[in-house]
């Protein structure tokens, strides 16, 4: 308080005011702890301040480019600043070192395509939609080395509007969110599960889908969402020149426009028609070479969703079992139930569905080699959030299946980082260079000898601050009374 101030007050005055601003500051000290207290865990939000040299480790940069074998990576108020060999960098006076012989880094994971908030234990549902959930969710993605979510248009409310906008002020850590807001479909032809019901728009003509998507820019998503799927003969799907007025309306907002599809016919279409991403791969057939070169053709991101390989399997899949790195991070993040629900999943299972599984995975397959030979936009993408496809957990998984598929480590790599920045238009994510965030994962094995180092996580960097993970376990791991 200024001297002026206090010859203007007399003094039983400015004593209230004192103990006026004293109850102030408590409350606000109080409210303060209890919006942290909602917070799961306080992830790192802010950049780091200090300068490191990172040195030793084999350093793969995620945009393609062969690997560093001994690197020196310069860190300073958490961007990147040099890239080189060991010993081609200096660091300035008083910089720290930190020693990574041995280890691999790789840029952060970013997954194209999740739904957060819906699974809380092991329950399903849109109630489940909460501050605190979703940021599980973020926090559980984080955990497994996914650095940001692209939510694909079944976000019910503002509070994913506002988990974006505190983690842009750096108020709020977790995976980054990008979001679609309420997707577009047909009636009853938009997303599949009764938990979605209602969050959607439902639209059958021009009008309303430019009016959709006129809202949807107003509110800033990211991307525009919209479904193209009968789903399996329920309802009318979408209609040409419905989803023809989404893409022209969502590009004259600057938005790329993205779709769900399942038959091979509407996607050869909406490639046609400027759809910037395909978020599933075809279902009802092999893609056919005049398609995967259409897409070639008009630079359209696809996202495989493999989590189909996980019906392939007759007995307990390795990735469930004690002592296999996915399963122990698996035990790090979730409660015991719901690990508990997975694996019954795999008990007695019908060796008919698994032999259908089979089959319809092997579509998917065959196709994604394809594009992978023709240097398709393959892009990590992975309907993470669905029942028990959780956060983290699925997009290791999907690595695996994509290898499986038939493309290459370095394939996949690119598919997981660089690629989705590039679609995310995360310009400073996604690549380990000059000018880009410090965010990146130190690895105790390389994953381009088997992509399932990607799971061997010494160390997670986040605008080169360390992610606390120890942190995170306990409220990602206790087990909900609902
Ligand atoms: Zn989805």
């Amino acid at each position: 308080m200024t001297g002026a101030r206090r010859r203007l007050w007399p003094q039983h005055l400015l004593k209230g005011i004192a103990m006026v601003r004293r109850t102030l500051v408590l409350t606000t000290l109080i409210a303060v702890a209890a919006a942290y207290s909602v917070e799961p865990v306080k992830t790192q939000s802010r950049p780091s301040t200090s300068v490191v040299l990172y040195e030793g480790a084999r350093l793969i940069s995620g945009d393609g480019s062969q690997p560093i074998a001994s690197s020196a990576m310069l860190v300073e108020n958490g961007m990147i600043t040099r890239v080189g060999a060991k010993g081609s960098v200096t660091a300035p006076a008083g910089a720290s070192r930190v020693d990574l012989t041995g280890k691999t880094v790789m840029p952060t994971l970013i997954n194209g395509h999740g739904h957060p908030g819906f699974q809380r234990g092991l329950t399903y549902s849109a109630d489940n939609l909460t501050r605190e959930n979703i940021m599980d969710d973020l926090n559980r993605a984080l955990y497994f080395g996914v650095a940001a979510v692209q939510s694909q248009g079944i976000e019910k409310g503002e509070v994913m509007y506002e988990i974006r906008a505190d983690q842009e002020a750096g108020r709020l850590g977790g995976a980054r969110l990008h979001i679609a807001g309420r997707g577009i479909g047909a009636p009853n032809a938009g997303p599949g599960g009764a938990a979605y019901a209602g969050i959607a728009y439902e639209v059958t003509t021009e009008g309303q889908a430019r009016q959709a998507v006129q809202e949807l820019a107003a509110k800033k998503v990211n991307v525009v969402k919209i479904w193209v799927d009968d789903r399996n003969g329920r309802a009318p799907r979408l209609s040409p020149n419905v989803y023809r007025a989404v893409v022209d309306e969502g590009h004259k907002h600057g938005l790329p426009v993205n779709a769900h599809v399942f038959y091979h016919t509407d996607t050869v279409d909406l490639v046609n028609a400027g759809i910037n991403a395909i978020v599933h791969l075809v279902r009802d057939k092999e893609m056919d070479d005049a398609l995967v070169a259409s897409i070639v053709q008009h630079n359209v991101y696809v996202m495989p969703n493999l989590s189909g390989e996980w019906g392939t399997y007759a007995e307990l899949p390795h990735w469930l079992k004690d002592g296999d790195p996915l399963m122990t991070l698996l035990q790090e993040s979730a409660s015991p139930p719901v690990i508990a629900r997975m694996k019954k999943g795999y008990e007695s299972r019908d060796p008919a569905a698994v032999e259908r599984g089979r089959t319809g995975y092997a579509i998917l397959q065959r196709s994604l080699a394809k594009l992978a030979r023709a240097n398709a936009k393959v892009t990590l993408g992975c309907d993470t959030g669905l029942q028990d496809h959780l956060f983290g957990m699925s997009e290791q998984r999907e690595l695996e299946s994509m290898v499986k598929a038939g493309m290459t480590p370095m394939q996949v790599v690119v598919a997981a980082t660089s690629r989705p920045a590039e679609y995310l238009k995360l310009d400073k994510m996604g690549v380990l260079a000059a000018g880009k965030e410090a965010d990146f994962l130190v690895l105790d094995a390389n994953p381009l000898d088997d992509i399932t180092n990607t799971q061997r996580i010494s160390r997670i960097y986040m605008k080169g601050a360390e992610v606390d993970r120890a942190s995170l376990r306990p409220s990602l791991t206790r087990t909900s009374t609902n």
